[in-house]
């Protein structure tokens, strides 16, 4: 569905009829009235008595912020409205499901300092707050967001960058939180300028889903602060069309404009976007307004938003649906966070059908299945005498690939023959 880029009407909302477009437009005012109790959200959409009832109790547990520009956007009377169940709180977020995990991806565990997680060889994702303007019902870190409201403390953040300046391998920071881009101009601007002074750090990257919830954040100030520091990727959260208005599109081309890679990470979510042709949709508007698809998350385990989750298989549909039959530039790639720590796995449909030394058999998205001859004569790349191969940086040091480069095995530590034998066994 192609999107008509309009302006949110927000003066048809009785609550918000009288404030001014000043106010409106301006990303304090919207934080500061964030909707986060029942009578104000009842003001914006209908509850019923059970549905309040349920609400009140999740409440005592898990904090809502809605800014009223996102709550704008919800619908007041459908209950399977996407943007609704983003924002609004159900009783399902109090159970805790048997496959769920407090901290699934171990970003606890693989913290070197607080707020770093250094899980990848070169690349590091720093958590410089625990706040966001809007707190999402699918939050992954929601063990940690919204439950201590502030900032990573000055000495934290020093020791993060302490740690990277004796990390050379990191040559790539991953900013997020909370929302990086709730904190003031001038602490952006510090994050930034102190990680732009470690020469090995060569891009920097910001998760953000302030152009998303409350694209009023992104004025010209903010984005002439990010352009000084570049290169300067920012990633966002888009994930259901309705979220793609003309205030959104104004908030990423001014990114893009400043020069500005934009990316689009979303997560697959049960009852919101768990459908091929709304997936589609959504990738098509985020390439108009210049967001290109990055990742498709799985939903991952963390506590308290199993009624989010689908099977993986529908990532796989999903995938299956738009490789091939839309844009290649619309496909992003389907990923599962591995629980345990494990990373991003990416996952899709299988288009390799089978192979011998000659040739190989593969499928396309329609079906045809087509073999490709392989040279006779390959060589192969002469690693000893290629600059990049004797450049050590480069070279794989663990996982599969190096398996491939030097031979060798990788064994699970929890093997029972390992096990049987102390480790002390011949293999
Ligand atoms: C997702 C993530 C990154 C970045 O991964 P890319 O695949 O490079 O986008 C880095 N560190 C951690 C801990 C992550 O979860």
């Amino acid at each position: 569905m192609k999107i008509k880029f309009s302006k949110v009407d927000y003066k048809s909302i009785p609550l918000f009829k009288d404030v001014s477009v000043d106010d409106w437009n301006n990303w304090k005012w919207q934080m500061r009235n964030a909707i986060r109790d029942i009578p104000t959200l009842e003001k914006v959409l209908e509850l019923s008595e059970e549905e309040r009832e349920h609400l009140s109790q999740t409440l005592g547990k898990f904090k809502m912020a809605i800014t009223p520009y996102y709550a704008a956007l919800m619908d007041k009377e459908d209950r399977e409205c996407p943007v609704r169940k983003l924002a609004v709180p159900i009783l399902n977020e109090l159970h805790i499901d048997e496959s769920d995990l407090s901290d699934p991806l171990h970003e606890d565990v693989d913290s070197p300092v607080p707020g770093l997680t250094h899980r990848y060889p070169d690349r590091a994702l720093l958590l410089v707050t625990h706040e966001c303007s809007m707190y999402c019902r699918h939050c992954t870190r929601r063990r940690i967001v919204g439950e201590t409201d502030e900032e990573m403390g000055k000495g934290n953040l020093e020791k993060a960058f302490e740690y990277i300046a004796n990390t050379p391998e990191i040559r790539d920071v991953v900013i997020s939180g909370g929302d990086p881009l709730i904190l003031s101009n001038n602490r952006i601007d510090y994050i930034l300028t102190e990680l732009r002074k470690i020469e090995h750090v060569e891009v920097i990257r910001i998760g953000s889903r302030m152009p998303v919830v409350l694209p009023q954040r992104i004025t010209d100030e903010l984005c002439n602060i990010i352009k000084k520091h570049h290169p300067v990727y920012v990633n966002t959260h888009f994930n259901h069309p309705k979220e793609i208005t003309d205030d959104a599109r104004e908030a990423c081309e001014k990114l893009a404009n400043c020069g500005v890679q934009l990316g689009n990470q979303s997560v697959l979510l049960k009852g919101v976007n768990d459908c091929s042709n709304i997936m589609k949709s959504l990738m098509h508007n985020l390439l108009r307004i210049r967001v290109k698809p990055y990742y498709i998350y799985q939903c991952d385990l963390s506590e308290g938003i199993s009624h989010f989750r689908t099977t993986i298989s529908k990532g796989i549909e999903i995938i299956e649906n738009l490789r091939g039959h839309t844009s290649g530039m619309a496909v992003p790639t389907f990923v599962v966070d591995a629980p345990g720590g494990g990373g991003k796995i990416p996952v899709m449909p299988d288009y390799l059908i089978s192979q011998t030394e000659k040739r190989v058999v593969l499928r396309n998205y329609e079906g045809m299945i087509t073999s490709y001859t392989q040279p006779s004569d390959y060589q192969g790349h002469k690693m000893k005498d290629c600059d990049f191969c004797n450049d050590e940086s480069l070279v794989a040091k663990d996982g599969v690939a190096k398996l491939l480069n030097e031979g060798g095995t990788i064994r699970p530590q929890s093997m029972r023959r390992e096990i049987r034998t102390n480790g002390n066994g011949k293999h």
